[in-house]
C-alpha cells in the first residue's frame, strides 16, 4: 500500500526526521489559507498523487504569496499526472536548497535483505542515475535482524561519498528513516530529494513510503490510509466480501481453491490461449480458499461476471478438506442465487475428495451454462476456446 507524500511526511515527522511544515488543501481557497498560516516568503504547492515525476509533470510549483499559492493550486488541482487525478495539494514551506541527495531503503526479496541506496546526486530521476552513472549510486545491504543502525548508516554515507563534514548529520537522519521503515512495516522508504539547505540543515523534502499490506493486522492506524480511489472497483467490492481477488486484463475468469492452484491455473490458461485467435488470457486471480460455501461461490461468480471483459469462467477445484460435493452444491446454489446475472459459460474441473458425487450432482443439475471437464488441461483448453470464439 502506497502512501501520499503528505502521509509519508507525517510519519517522518513522528520519527524525528527533519521535514518542513506542510498543510494539505483541496481548493485554491484552502491553499491560500494554508500559505498564510505557514507565513514563509516562499511556499511550494505540490500535487498529492501516488506516482513519481510530479515535478516534471507540472505538479510542483513555487509561490511567493498566498494569492500566488491559490493560483498555482488552481492550476495543479484537477491535473492528470500519469493517469492520477489531483484532488489534493500540499502547501509546504519553501526550502533554500544547496544540495540534493537521494536515499531509499527497500525490501530486496531476491537476497532476503533490506537494501539501502544512496547518492549525493539526488533530485533527478533515480532510474536514469542508476542506468547512466551506476557508480554514483551506492548500494548497501542492510541485515533485517540488525536494521539500519548507526554503524550501517556510517557505512552508507561513506559508500555514497558524502563530504566528511556532512556525514554525521546525514547518517543521523538515515537511522531515523530506518526507524520509519521498521516501526511501520514498510517495504520502501524513499527520499528524493534529501536536501542540504543553505543554512546547512539536512531535510527530507519529498517522501515515498510503501507499507506491507500483510502487516495490516497489527496496524489499526492504517485504516486512515484507506484510499479506494486508487483501487480497481472490482477489487474493492471483492475485498468487502473478504475474497482474495486480483483483477487482470484477460477474458477468462478464474476461480479456484488455494493460491498455488489458482496461480497454476492462470499459467495453464495463458498457455492454452497462446495459439488461439485473440490469445485469450486470465481475467483475474480469485482464491476462494478451503470450505467454499455456496455463498462464497456466489460472491466469487458475481464479482467475476461483473467484469465486462470476462467471456467464460473456469472453476478449478481440488477437493482436499473441502469435498467436491460441497463445491458442486456451491456452484448450483450460486447459479440459483445469481439467476439472470449468470450469463456466460462456466467450465468446471473437479478432482479430489468426493469427486464422483460432485460430478454426478452437476450432471444431474444439467445447468445450461455449466460444462464439466475431466482434467485441468482439458478445462483450460475448453475455456480458452470459448473465450476465443466469443471475441
Ligand atoms: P517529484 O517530482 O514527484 O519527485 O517531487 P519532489 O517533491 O521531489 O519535487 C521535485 C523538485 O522540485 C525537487 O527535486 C526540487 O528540486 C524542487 N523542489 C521541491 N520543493 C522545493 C522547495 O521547497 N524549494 C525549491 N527551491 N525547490 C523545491
Ligand atoms: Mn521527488
Amino acid at each position: 500500500m502506497d502512501l501520499f507524500e503528505y502521509q509519508a511526511r507525517e510519519l517522518f515527522e513522528a520519527h524525528g526526521v527533519p521535514v518542513l511544515r506542510g498543510i494539505t488543501a483541496r481548493s485554491p481557497e484552502e491553499a491560500r489559507a494554508a500559505a498564510t498560516e505557514l507565513g514563509t516568503p516562499v511556499v511550494v504547492v505540490k500535487a498529492q498523487v501516488k506516482t513519481g515525476g510530479r515535478g516534471k509533470a507540472g505538479g510542483v510549483k513555487l509561490a511567493r504569496s498566498a494569492d500566488e499559492a491559490a493560483e498555482r493550486a488552481g492550476e495543479i488541482l484537477g491535473l492528470d499526472i500519469n493517469g492520477h487525478r489531483v484532488d489534493t495539494v500540499m502547501i509546504a514551506e519553501g526550502a533554500n536548497i544547496a544540495e540534493e541527495y537521494y536515499f531509499s531503503l527497500l525490501l530486496d526479496r531476491s537476497t532476503r535483505t533490506y537494501l539501502a541506496m544512496c547518492s549525493t546526486d539526488g533530485g533527478m530521476d533515480i532510474e536514469t542515475l542508476a542506468r547512466e552513472r551506476p557508480d554514483a549510486l551506492a548500494r548497501v545491504a542492510v541485515d533485517p535482524l540488525v536494521g539500519l543502525d548507526a554503524a550501517k548508516a556510517d557505512e552508507i554515507v561513506a559508500a555514497a561519498g558524502f563530504r566528511e563534514d556532512d556525514r554525521a548529520e546525514v547518517a543521523r537522519v538515515l537511522v531515523l528513516l530506518g526507524d520509519v521503515y521498521r516501526v511501520n512495516d514498510a517495504t520502501l522508504v524513499e527520499v528524493n530529494p534529501l536536501v542540504k539547505t543553505g543554512e546547512g540543515r539536512i531535510v527530507a523534502l519529498d517522501g515515498k513510503v510503501t507499507l506491507d499490506g500483510n502487516a495490516a493486522f497489527r496496524h489499526p492506524e492504517w485504516d486512515a490510509y484507506a484510499d479506494e480511489s486508487a483501487d480497481d472497483e472490482l477489487e474493492v467490492r471483492a475485498r468487502a466480501k473478504n475474497l482474495n481477488y486480483v483483477k487482470l486484463d484477460g477474458s477468462v475468469g478464474i476461480i479456484g481453491n488455494g493460491a498455488g492452484l489458482v496461480m497454476s491455473t492462470l499459467d495453464v490458461v495463458a498457455a492454452a490461449g497462446k495459439n488461439l485467435p485473440g490469445q485469450p488470457r486470465p481475467a483475474n486471480f480469485l482464491d476462494i480458499g478451503g470450505g467454499a460455501s455456496a455463498q462464497v461461490m456466489a460472491n466469487g461468480l458475481d464479482i467475476i461476471l461483473s467484469d465486462p471483459q470476462v467471456k467464460v469462467v473456469f472453476v478449478n477445484v481440488f477437493g482436499g478438506i473441502t469435498a467436491c460435493s460441497e463445491v458442486a452444491k456451491g456452484i448450483i446454489d450460486a447459479l440459483g442465487m445469481l439467476g439472470e446475472r449468470a450469463t456466460r459459460p462456466i467450465v468446471v474441473r473437479l478432482d479430489g475428495n468426493a469427486v464422483e458425487i460432485g460430478r454426478h450432482m452437476l450432471t444431474e443439475a444439467a445447468h445450461p451454462l455449466v460444462q464439466l471437464a475431466d482434467t485441468m488441461d482439458e478445462a483450460a483448453r475448453r475455456a480458452a476456446e470459448l473465450a476465443a470464439a466469443a471475441e
